[in-house]
């Protein structure tokens, strides 16, 4: 029975445990810097949603139960609906539904339903600890307790699931292991969320698409249902194109929305608005390295090895990916670390880094690109029997529907992508 240390207990890290443990030849410990999700409050639970296709789903639904399990704590999306400032919505449907989930249910599920199928012999996590460092010669994990003293722990094998700012990789980078650039993008984002019906029940907005709102500068509010009938989201801006920075009072806030942003009118509440403003402005930091494992015995996945751009939503699906396809290295080297290891390399590598230019200019900014966007999503799709120039499919198309690799997808799209890179240098 080998020994595999995961360092964070994110969507990676769990999926990954799960893998292992069906494998039957592992003993897996977790460990994580957060507190555990079960002992916190609910109205404390809300981070920010999560749309997961059918990569993500896919990986998911290879261990039994669990993609039932996440269905109940999510919602069915049937695709899009992209709000204007004025007039009726524009509507994009998906052959494939997404599904909506916060970060912390997916999560949960993915904890409660872990511990449930595998006895404490076999998998244990541990809350509030963090990994502050490995010794690769000593094959040893040292782990700061949030309240105690460092301690150490041995491994046969160690995975960096610790996400964006991954301290596994950080030490493996100081040493010269492994080559990775790290980026903030030029946009940030505060969490918005909202009632989805009004009080006494007479407007609701729709609880089957995802919202999106437009506006100049930038400025785009993105707001998925949830099962609670709330709507949960992010508004995103430039920094220098803050839209909220004179709102100095929750009621100037509240009126920068109603203003601007007419289909969340008849739900956002003061209260609203008063808890966006006092939340932080979050940056949102990409990282590309050149390898996703280290030797013999170090794997990286997820965040800590390709965080990317929020922006077409794929870090998680690609996350959740990345267990699936190691899973599948260890079934054809048969659980040969030091064969599996690189092959997961060689198999992924490309694909990420073609997830990072999808995720970094898929999505337009210059209002004449933006235009076309809309217009090829809507109307050009209905067209395109007619019109051979609009037979090429745009990058979300491609990465909504179905579980074309990534690089394919780039591969396909390599004009749009160009294009839209142009017009942001420009
Ligand atoms: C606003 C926003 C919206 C998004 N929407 C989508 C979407 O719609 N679809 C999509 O696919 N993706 C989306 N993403 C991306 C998605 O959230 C991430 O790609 C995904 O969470 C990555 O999972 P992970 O397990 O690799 O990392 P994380 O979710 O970051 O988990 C890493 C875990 O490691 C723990 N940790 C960190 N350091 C240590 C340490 N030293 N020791 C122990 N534990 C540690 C952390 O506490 C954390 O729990 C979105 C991201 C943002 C910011």
């Amino acid at each position: 029975m080998q020994k595999v240390i995961i360092i964070g207990a994110g969507p990676v890290g769990l999926l990954l445990a799960h893998y292992l443990l069906s494998r039957r030849n592992y003993q897996v410990e977790i460990y994580e810097s957060r507190p555990d999700p079960r002992l916190a409050e609910q109205s404390n639970q809300r981070t920010f949603p999560i749309a997961l296709q059918s990569r993500g789903l896919n990986a998911i639904d290879q261990i039994v139960g669990l993609k039932v399990a996440l269905a109940k704590k999510g919602v069915w999306s049937q695709g899009a609906l992209i709000h204007r400032q004025k007039g009726q919505p524009r509507q994009i449907n998906r052959k494939t539904p997404s599904l909506l989930i916060d970060r912390n249910q997916l999560n949960l599920v993915l904890l409660e339903n872990l511990l449930e199928k595998h006895s404490q012999e076999l998998v244990r996590v541990k809350f509030d600890c963090s990994c502050v460092d490995i010794n690769l010669e000593t094959q040893e994990a040292i782990l700061q307790p949030n309240n105690g003293e460092s301690f150490t722990t041995k491994y046969d094998r160690l995975v960096g699931a610790d996400g964006v700012r991954s301290q596994v990789r950080e030490v493996l980078s100081a040493r010269g292991d492994i080559e990775c650039q790290k980026d903030f993008i030029p946009d940030v984002y505060k969490s918005l969320h909202v009632p989805r019906i009004t009080p006494d029940k007479t407007i609701e907005i729709a609880g089957n698409y995802i919202h999106t709102l437009t506006l100049s500068k930038g400025i785009r509010l993105v707001m998925d249902p949830q099962p609670d009938d709330w709507l949960h989201g992010t508004l995103i801006f430039s920094p220098d194109n803050n839209p909220l920075e004179n709102c100095t009072t929750d009621e100037a806030v509240l009126a920068y929305f109603k203003e601007n942003i007419p289909f969340i009118k008849p739900v956002m509440r003061l209260e609203d608005a008063a808890l966006l403003r006092q939340r932080p402005i979050s940056k949102i930091m990409t990282v590309k390295c050149d390898r996703m494992h280290v030797g013999d015995r170090i794997l990286l996945v997820g965040d800590a090895a390709h965080a990317v751009s929020p922006s077409i939503g794929q870090g998680c699906n690609a996350s959740l990916q990345d267990a699936q396809v190691f899973a599948q290295c260890l079934d054809r080297y048969e659980d040969k670390w030091e064969e599996a290891l690189p092959a997961f390399t060689a198999e992924r590598l490309s694909d990420v880094h073609a997830l990072r230019e999808l995720s970094d200019y898929s999505f337009p900014r210059s209002k004449p690109m933006m235009l076309e966007f809309v217009f090829r999503l809507t109307i050009g799709k209905k067209l395109r029997p007619w019109f051979p120039l609009l037979k090429n499919p745009l990058p979300m198309e491609l990465i909504m529907e179905g579980e074309l690799p990534y690089s394919e997808v780039l591969k396909r799209t390599q004009g749009w992508i160009n294009r839209v890179r142009e017009s942001m240098q420009s």
